[in-house]
């Protein structure tokens, strides 16, 4: 194990952070924005940030806040990203934070990502304990809406240029304070198609008349099965999952379309191609031997998340250099979840870690899930370390 280096931001540095810390983060549960709709919460961090010295650019990509802060003549230079949308749910966690607005929640935990990296800010402010420059990136419309591409197209890495790209996602079901890491494919990339049938409606008695879109699809989703089994190798990670059916109206008629909407992950390009084309080819086939015809809305949308092996390993040390070894897994995952942060990932090296919030914590996206507040200090000191250890380095 590496000897913690005194230089260096240690856990308890934070400790005088706490209740501020705290505060923000309830503030934020309370009031959550949702995807594309962040305006206060991001007026919130650019507030701070600006209070705490640093150079602050609003709308970035929409709601994207990015706070500079050099220190030193060092020339290199690191991101570190949060992200700050809430989702669509009626929140049922019963804590006297809960949100107060009707039907949106923080219930992916972007209220405590984003107040970590708040916390992390006003640390590295006050100590400058580095030499280089470094850029906090808080993300809008990480759930589905691509914030990590809109900021990257409104010229993310051209306006703060950076060596590499730090992020982090709480994780449910591991203890909390435990870091986890994986290099490589880490997280999957997510498609959707839309599988819309259509046959020739008629009356439930007389189904020699007609061509049923019901009897098709229920036959697909059987099929479907198949090009995970039989058309992807063993090794590999695939998943298809039939998220959604839809067919009818009524016992005694036989309708006219069904539905099936597909959900698809893997961890390889080659593999993300592979699924395509079969599940193209399969349904186009399988709905024509009925006598149907068929549309296929095949939508690409987050890739895969590649972790560089050099940032993760770095990223790694200053995990157990903070919380000792017993509180650091690697290698971890993969997950099959899906991230935006994968699309920085196409740019610049770097590492998306994951921080246990809980063994008996809700899983994200639930209605009672809360981020456990005992991580805020520790992901705020991690974060600081993290800059201090990178802008520590020999420029590269
Ligand atoms: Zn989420
Ligand atoms: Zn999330």
């Amino acid at each position: 194990m590496t000897t913690p280096d005194p230089r260096f931001c240690e856990p308890g540095d934070l400790l005088e952070s706490e209740g501020l810390l705290r505060q923000i983060r309830h503030h934020l549960h309370r009031n959550p924005e949702l995807s594309l709709h962040e305006a206060a919460t991001a007026e919130l961090v650019a507030t701070r940030l600006t209070e705490w010295g640093y150079e602050v650019t609003t709308q970035v990509g929409g709601h994207g806040v990015v706070g500079t802060l050099r220190a030193g003549d060092g020339s290199a230079s690191v991101t570190v990203r949060a992200d700050m949308d809430a989702l669509p749910i009626v929140e049922e966690s019963g804590k006297p934070y809960a949100s107060a607005v009707s039907g949106v929640m923080h219930a992916c935990g972007h209220d405590g990502h984003t107040t970590m990296l708040l916390g992390a800010a006003r640390q590295l402010a006050l100590t400058r304990n580095f030499s280089g420059t470094v850029h906090l990136v808080f993300q809008p419309a990480e759930e589905g809406e691509a914030g990590a591409l809109r900021m990257i197209e409104d010229g993310l890495f051209e306006r703060f240029p950076c060596d590499a790209i730090f992020g982090m996602h709480n994780q449910p079901g591991v203890a909390t304070g435990t870091f986890l890491f994986g290099a490589g494919p880490f997280m999957s990339s997510s498609d959707r198609a839309l599988i819309t049938i259509r046959g020739r409606g008629g009356h439930a008695a007389r189904p020699q008349l007609t061509v049923d879109p019901v009897l098709i699809a229920g036959s697909l989703i059987m099929a479907l099965q198949s090009v995970v089994a039989r058309n992807i190798d063993p090794a590999a990670i695939a998943i298809v999952t039939i998220g959604t059916v839809h067919a009818g109206v009524a016992t005694n008629v036989i309708p006219e379309s069904a539905t099936l909407g597909l959900s698809i992950r893997s961890f390889d390009a080659a593999v993300r191609d592979r699924l395509q084309q079969r599940i193209t080819a399969l349904v186009s086939a399988h709905v024509e031997g009925y006598g149907g015809s068929v549309e296929i809305d095949y939508e690409r949308g987050y890739p895969v998340l590649v972790n560089s092996a050099a940032e993760t390993e770095f990223a790694r040390q200053v995990a157990e250099e903070l919380v000792g070894p017993a509180q650091v897994v690697s290698p971890y995952g993969p997950v099959t979840g899906s991230e935006d942060f994968a699309y920085y990932l196409q740019h610049r090296p770097g590492c998306f870690l994951r921080l246990g919030n809980g063994e008996t914590s809700p899983m994200v996206h639930n209605a009672s899930y809360d981020f456990d507040d005992a991580n805020l200090t520790l992901g705020a000191a991690y974060w600081t370390r993290l800059v201090e250890r990178f802008l520590a380095r020999p420029a590269r």
